[in-house]
C-alpha cells in the first residue's frame, strides 16, 4: 500500500500518463476519503484513492489466462501479442505486465501474467520446479516405451548436456497423452516427443502449478492471488 503522488499512482497503473494526470483529475472524480483531489502532487496511499467511486486496480497484478491459439508471448514479436487480450489499462501499466515463462504461438492453455518481476523470476528459475500438465496430440500412434523413457531422468534433448528431470506420461488414447513436467525448457514437450520419433500436432497446458484453466474459455483470464 505505497505512499506516493497521485500522478505516480495513476500513471503506474495505466489510468493515464504522468503528463495527462492534471487533465485526468479534472475529467474524473479522483478522491481520498470522499474529498476530491485536483493536485497531482498530493501524496496518498494506494488504498485510499478512488476513481469515480471505484478503488484503484491492485498494485501487484497476477493473472491466469487460457491462452488461445495464434497469439505470441512476447512484447516485441510481430503478430498478435498476448497482451492485446488484456484490458487497455493493464496494457499500459508500468512496470509492464509480462508472461511468466512462455507458451509457443500454437500452444493453448494456462499461462500466468504479472507485473511482479521477482515473482516471474522465482517461478521461471530452473530451481522452482512448478508442475505443469500438458495435453498432447501426436502425429503418430505411441510406440509404447515413451512413458518409461520420460520417467527415466536420463533423456537428453538434442543439443543439451543435462538430462531432463523425470516426467510423468499418462496414455489417454493412441495419439493422446497427458504429460506432467516440472521444468520449462525451450519447446520442451515438442522436443521430448521428437526425441522418441513422434511429432506434437496440438498442445494444451491444462494447468500451471495449482492453477487450471478448466473454468476459462480461450482468451479468458482472471486475477489470482499468489
Ligand atoms: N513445450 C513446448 O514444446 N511448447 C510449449 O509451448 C510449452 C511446452
Amino acid at each position: 500500500n505505497s505512499l506516493k503522488r497521485v500522478d505516480a499512482h495513476l500513471s503506474s497503473l495505466g489510468y493515464c500518463t504522468r503528463s495527462e494526470a492534471k487533465r485526468f483529475l479534472t475529467t474524473n472524480n479522483v478522491s481520498v476519503y470522499n474529498e476530491r483531489i485536483f493536485d497531482v502532487t498530493k501524496k496518498v496511499h494506494h488504498s485510499e484513492i478512488r476513481v469515480n467511486g471505484e478503488l484503484l486496480d491492485a498494485e501487484r497484478l497476477v493473472i491466469l489466462m487460457n491462452k488461445p491459439h495464434g497469439v505470441v508471448c512476447s512484447h516485441s514479436d510481430s503478430g498478435v501479442l498476448i497482451y492485446s487480450l488484456l484490458p487497455p489499462r493493464w496494457q499500459r501499466r508500468n512496470p509492464k505486465v509480462s508472461t511468466i515463462g512462455r507458451l509457443d504461438i500454437d500452444t493453448t492453455g494456462a499461462i500466468l501474467l504479472s507485473d511482479d518481476g521477482a515473482l516471474n523470476h522465482k517461478l521461471t528459475s530452473p530451481k522452482s520446479e512448478v508442475t505443469k500438465i500438458y495435453e498432447v496430440t501426436l502425429a503418430q500412434a505411441l510406440r509404447g516405451d515413451e512413458a518409461e523413457i520420460f520417467a527415466s531422468g536420463e533423456l537428453l534433448l538434442n543439443g543439451e548436456k543435462k538430462p531432463l528431470l523425470p516426467a510423468k506420461m499418462e496414455v489417454i488414447g493412441p495419439i493422446h497423452v497427458r504429460v506432467e513436467i516440472c521444468e520449462g525448457r525451450y519447446h520442451q514437450v515438442k522436443r521430448m516427443f521428437a526425441s522418441v520419433g513422434n511429432r506434437v500436432t496440438a498442445l494444451h497446458r491444462a494447468s500451471f502449478g495449482d492453477f487450471s484453466v478448466e473454468d476459462l474459455k480461450p482468451s479468458e483470464f482472471r486475477e489470482i492471488s499468489l
